[in-house]
């Protein structure tokens, strides 16, 4: 891929082990582009970067909990995000429900592309949509359906 991308991740706790393992395992292309992170998630896949010697530029927001999800919403709506990777844990309930709620609510309406799984995850980090300059999203739109 050419194009340098604004890569948000995000991994509840019980997600963590997978969200390390997916970065390190992608290590060299996302040492391509500038990751955001929320606090504990982006500090894990900083370390594991390190131990392996791999330069990236991660930013660290807030833990999740104290509103980290909801600074990347924020950058989300200014579109400073290209693409999210947010593995929730669906198996458990988390305290700051109403900012995932809101972080993927946000993705939807800017038309952010949000992988939740690892799979989504590969499938978006390597479109050759990225590169093709003439490809432009179309953006959702909200039509009133009339029942007849
Ligand atoms: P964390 O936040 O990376 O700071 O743990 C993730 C979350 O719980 O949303």
């Amino acid at each position: 891929m050419n194009k340098q991308l604004k890569i948000a991740l995000v991994a509840h706790d019980n997600r963590k082990a997978d969200m390390v393992e997916w970065a390190e395992y992608n290590a060299e292309m996302l040492s391509q582009h500038k990751l955001i992170c929320t606090g504990t998630t982006g500090r894990l896949i900083k370390e594991a970067f390190d131990r392996r010697g791999i330069d990236v530029e991660i930013t660290c927001m807030n833990s999740g909990p104290m509103g980290g999800d909801a600074e990347i919403a924020a950058l989300v709506v200014r579109h400073q995000i290209d693409l999210a990777v947010f593995l929730i844990d669906d198996l458990n309930p988390q305290p700051h429900e109403a900012d995932i709620q809101m972080l993927l609510r946000q993705c939807r309406v800017h038309n952010v592309p949000i992988a939740c799984n690892r799979y989504s995850a590969d499938l978006m980090i390597t479109s050759h949509l990225w590169d093709v300059d003439t490809y432009k999203p179309s953006e959702p739109r909200y039509i009133k359906f009339e029942r007849e």
